[in-house]
C-alpha cells in the first residue's frame, strides 16, 4: 500500500477501529490526510458477526486496493434457508457475498492503514460519549451500549458440512451458517436471551440452539471441532438508528445504528458510511469546510442513504424473530410468494438488476 504525503493541514483522529474507523483512517490516508485511529481491543481478534459480507462492501474495499481475490476466501452466490429443520427457500444473491472471518479482516484493514502511514493505538480506551470532541473526531465505536433482549453467540467450527451460506429459523433466533477462509465455518446467531441457560462459554451456543428448537443443528456442531478462541457473545443492541445524533459529534458504521444483521449488511454500511463522509472531512482537512458544517454535511449524507434501507430492515425483522411471522415467512417461501429480490434491493445498496432467482 503506498503512502501518501500529509498534503492537507488538519488531522482527523477517529476513535474505534473496527471496520468503519480503519476503513475511513486508510481511505484518508490515501487522500493524504494525517488520520489516528484508537481502538480499546488488539488485532487480530474475533468479533460476533455472521461474517459474510453482502451488498456493495467488497466494492468499497476494491476502492481502497483491498482484494480478496484468492479462493481462500469463499463466494456465496445462493442463500440456503431453512425452518423447522427443513429448506423452505433457496435464491440466488444478487451480487455474491463474501465469506470472511473479522479476524482476518480487521487485521488485513489495521496493517493497510499502519502502511499507509496511519498512527493506530492498540489497547487505548477514549472517555466520553461524544458530546465534548474537539473538531476533527469521528466516532466509530461500534454498538452503543443499551439494554436489550437479545444476544448475540458466535463460534468457528471446522469438519461442519456446509454447503453455503444457510439461514436456520427458530423460535426467537435465526443462526447464519457461513464459510470463511482456512475451512472454517462461521455461527452466529441472535436469539432471545434466556436467562436460564448455560453461562458456560463453551455451552453456550449449542445450548441457545436446542432451546430455540434448533437441535439439530446444535447436533451438527457437536460432530465438529470448536475454535474455543473464536467464541464470543454480546448482549447490547440497538436497531433504531441515530441520523440526528444530537450531542454525539459524526458518528459511523454501528454507532449510527445496528442494522439487523439477518441482512448480512453492516459491515457495508460500516464502510459506505466511512467512504460517504470521506470528501466531507479531505474538505475539513483542507481547511475549506468549518467542523459544525462538516458533521451536517456527513449526517445529511448518511440519512440519504441509509434511512430507507434501516426502515425495510427493522420492519422485516420482527417477522422473523416472532414465531407467527416465521411461520408466515416459510409459508411465503414455500408457496413462492416471497418476493427475495425486492426485500434484498430494499435493504443494500442499489445494485444492477437482478437476474435470477432459484
Ligand atoms: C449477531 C450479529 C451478526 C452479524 N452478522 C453480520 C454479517 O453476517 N454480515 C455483516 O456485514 N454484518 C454483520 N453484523 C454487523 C457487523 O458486525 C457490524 O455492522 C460491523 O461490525 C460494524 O462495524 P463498526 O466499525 O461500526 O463497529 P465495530 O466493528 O463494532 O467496531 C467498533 C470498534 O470500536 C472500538 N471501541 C469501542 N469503544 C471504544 C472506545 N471508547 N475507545 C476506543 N475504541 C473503542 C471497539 O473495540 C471496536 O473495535 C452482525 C452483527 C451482529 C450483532
Amino acid at each position: 500500500m503506498s503512502r501518501a504525503p500529509n498534503v492537507k493541514t488538519r488531522a482527523v483522529r477517529i476513535i474505534g477501529g473496527g471496520m468503519a474507523g480503519l476503513f475511513l483512517g486508510l481511505r484518508l490516508r490515501q487522500a493524504g490526510v494525517e488520520a489516528t485511529v484508537v481502538e480499546s481491543g488488539r488485532y487480530p481478534r474475533h468479533r460476533v458477526c455472521g461474517e459474510f459480507m453482502a451488498g456493495a462492501g467488497e466494492t468499497f474495499m476494491q476502492r481502497s486496493g483491498l482484494r480478496f481475490d484468492s479462493p481462500a476466501f469463499p463466494r456465496h452466490r445462493a442463500t440456503r434457508w431453512y425452518a423447522g429443520g427443513h429448506e423452505v427457500l433457496r435464491c440466488m444473491l444478487p451480487r455474491p457475498a463474501l465469506g470472511v472471518s473479522r479476524h482476518v479482516l480487521d487485521h488485513l484493514l489495521a496493517d493497510a492503514f499502519r502502511a499507509a502511514g496511519g498512527t493506530l493505538l492498540e489497547g487505548v480506551r477514549e472517555r466520553g460519549n461524544g458530546s465534548d470532541d474537539p473538531p476533527g473526531t469521528v466516532r466509530a465505536t461500534g454498538r452503543r451500549a443499551c439494554p436489550s433482549p437479545w444476544i448475540g453467540l458466535k463460534a468457528h467450527y471446522t469438519g461442519l458440512t456446509a454447503e453455503g451460506l444457510a439461514v436456520h429459523l427458530g423460535r426467537r433466533a435465526y443462526v447464519g451458517v457461513a464459510p470463511v477462509e482456512g475451512g472454517r465455518v462461521n455461527v452466529c446467531g441472535l436469539f432471545r436471551k434466556r436467562p436460564g441457560l448455560s453461562a458456560q462459554r463453551e455451552k453456550a451456543l449449542p445450548a441457545y440452539l436446542r432451546a430455540s428448537g434448533l437441535a439439530e443443528l446444535a447436533d451438527r456442531l457437536d460432530g465438529a471441532v470448536l475454535d474455543p478462541a473464536s467464541l464470543c457473545g454480546v448482549a447490547a443492541f440497538r436497531f433504531s438508528p441515530s441520523f440526528a445524533g444530537r450531542g454525539s459529534g459524526l458518528c459511523l458504521g454501528d454507532r449510527i445504528g445496528v442494522i439487523p444483521p439477518f441482512t448480512g449488511d453492516g459491515m457495508s454500511l460500516a464502510l459506505e458510511s466511512a467512504e460517504s463522509a470521506l470528501p466531507h472531512l479531505v474538505a475539513y482537512a483542507r481547511g475549506e469546510s468549518p467542523w459544525p458544517e462538516t458533521v451536517a454535511r456527513v449526517r445529511a449524507a448518511h440519512a440519504t442513504l441509509f434511512k430507507g434501507r434501516f426502515r425495510w430492515a427493522r420492519r422485516l425483522h420482527p417477522f422473523l424473530l416472532h414465531p407467527a411471522g416465521a411461520f408466515a415467512v416459510r409459508l411465503a417461501a414455500v408457496s413462492g410468494f416471497l418476493p427475495f429480490s425486492l426485500l434484498y434491493r430494499r435493504t443494500h445498496a442499489p445494485l444492477p438488476p437482478c437476474t435470477s432467482k432459484a
